[in-house]
């Protein structure tokens, strides 16, 4: 009895945690440069362009979701993680534009002199299946413009988006374009897709029988080959890729274009380019990389003119775009691990202990032995870990001086302490 109580409790208590399978992963130090790498561009990038950031919590209502990506998108019917607290409806934010027009909201940002620019990164959550570029927990990097009704303001965020791209060293990637028109010029769009697919409805995949109903433009968008078929039928294609925009969206669609050959910003128009989410009007846009396998898009973005007063808002023009960032580290090299500037190697203790703060308060970074191995054991790690050996041996204690050793070249010099950090440096 006693045998199998022991057995459960180790069995049962001990067991290994590991990550939620699937879709979460770890972040390591191994990979931690990438993403300081991304992160810093991104500030810097931004920050260039009078962008400012701003971080909105990782739960919202559910209700902000519902009616900010729509109700009839993936995200909100399949993919987001929601629970009960309080009697109160939360849910893991999958994205982060419902947020941010919240909060412009919220804080009273229409206010402020328009245009308003805001930057984010940070985590979102997709319940969808997991698969090479496609994670649960994932981080996004994007930005929100409002108040700009003007074609500007699309060129605006898909140049800063090809900026970011080429300031990280992705300059080999395919910007896509299309315009969804307004409210108006795309009903008739509709009407017109409906009937001509009337006749398939029945061969459409469950979801786009759904779509049919209450998003048809979605339909453009479905990834089942039976659906992709019946939407080249010569007939299907021809009204799918007719011009359907009105006058003001054509205008407003060629001016888009013409800046972007000014910045010399290389494109394609793609009539299939819907975009997944319900908000969107006018300009849309995709970058792809041809290196990432079919999990391609690493932006996504557009204009979004009704959102923030269908969130409660004053009528608010708005543009905004969103990166995955597990895919553009996935385009990256490989970067090599930083060294620290020195290694202390010293078998006295307490002055190893005092030099390694002073020279960490200067600036530097720097480790130490704090085993008190063997001299060239600690000289053995320290070319291995850091770019300088700074070695306090007793005579160096005696006469209050340092020898740096360069780990590179093993050239060796004697220095004053205070001389360590421009030494270093
Ligand atoms: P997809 O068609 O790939 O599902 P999406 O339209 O759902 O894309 P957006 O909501 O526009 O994607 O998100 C913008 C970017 O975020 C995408 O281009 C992609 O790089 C990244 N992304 C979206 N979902 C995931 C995910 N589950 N895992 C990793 N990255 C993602
Ligand atoms: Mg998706």
């Amino acid at each position: 009895m006693l045998a199998l109580f022991t057995y459960l409790y180790y069995h049962f208590a001990m067991a290994k945690i590991i990550t939620v399978q699937k879709g979460t992963k770890d972040i390591l130090p191994t990979e931690m440069d990438s993403w300081h790498f991304i992160e810093d561009a991104a500030n810097r990038v931004f920050s260039r362009a009078g962008f400012k950031e701003i971080r909105t919590p990782i739960f919202e209502a559910t209700e902000l979701f519902a009616r900010g990506v729509g109700d009839t998108t993936d995200i909100v019917n399949k993919e987001m993680y929601t629970f009960e607290k309080s009697e109160r409806s939360l849910t893991l934010r999958p994205e982060n534009t419902a947020g941010v027009v919240r909060s412009y909201i919220e804080n009273g940002m229409h206010r402020l002199p328009a245009p308003v620019k805001l930057w984010y990164k940070g985590p979102m959550f997709r319940y969808e299946r997991p698969q090479a570029g496609r994670q649960r927990q994932f981080h996004q990097v994007g930005m929100e413009m409002f108040g700009i009704a003007q074609p500007t303001a699309d060129v605006e965020a898909i140049s800063l988006a090809v900026s970011y791209l080429n300031e990280i060293g992705l300059n080999d990637l395919d910007v896509e374009i299309n315009s969804l028109g307004c409210p108006t010029c795309r009903e008739e769009y509709k009407t017109k897709l409906k009937a001509i697919l009337k006749p398939y409805l029945q061969d459409l995949c469950p979801d786009c029988q759904k779509r049919y109903e209450k998003n048809p433009l979605r339909l453009l968008d479905c990834k089942v080959e039976d659906c992709k078929a019946i939407y080249e039928k010569p007939e299907v294609k021809e009204v799918i890729t007719s011009e359907f925009i009105c006058p003001e969206c054509h205008d407003h669609f060629e001016a888009v274009k013409k800046y972007l050959d000014v910045l010399g910003i290389k494109y394609s128009v793609n009539k299939l380019l819907v975009r997944g989410l319900d908000y969107y009007n006018r300009t849309v846009f995709e970058i792809k990389s041809n290196n990432l396998g079919s999990q391609n898009a690493v932006c996504g973005g557009g204009r979004y003119d009704s959102l923030v007063r269908n969130l409660g808002g004053e009528d608010t023009p708005a543009v905004g775009f969103a990166m995955g960032m597990e895919r553009l580290i996935s385009l990256l090299p490989a970067r090599e691990a930083q060294k620290l500037d020195a290694y202390v190697v010293s078998t006295n203790q307490e002055e190893a202990i005092k030099l390694v703060g002073d020279m960490r308060k200067s600036g530097l970074s720097v480790d130490f032995d704090m085993t008190n191995k063997k001299f060239t054991k600690q000289l053995e790690k320290a070319s291995k870990v850091a770019r300088f050996a700074v070695i306090l041996g007793e005579d160096e204690i005696q006469n209050g001086t340092v020898s740096v050793k360069n780990l590179a070249n093993s050239e060796q010099i004697s220095a004053k302490r205070e001389e360590l950090g421009s030494l270093i440096k």
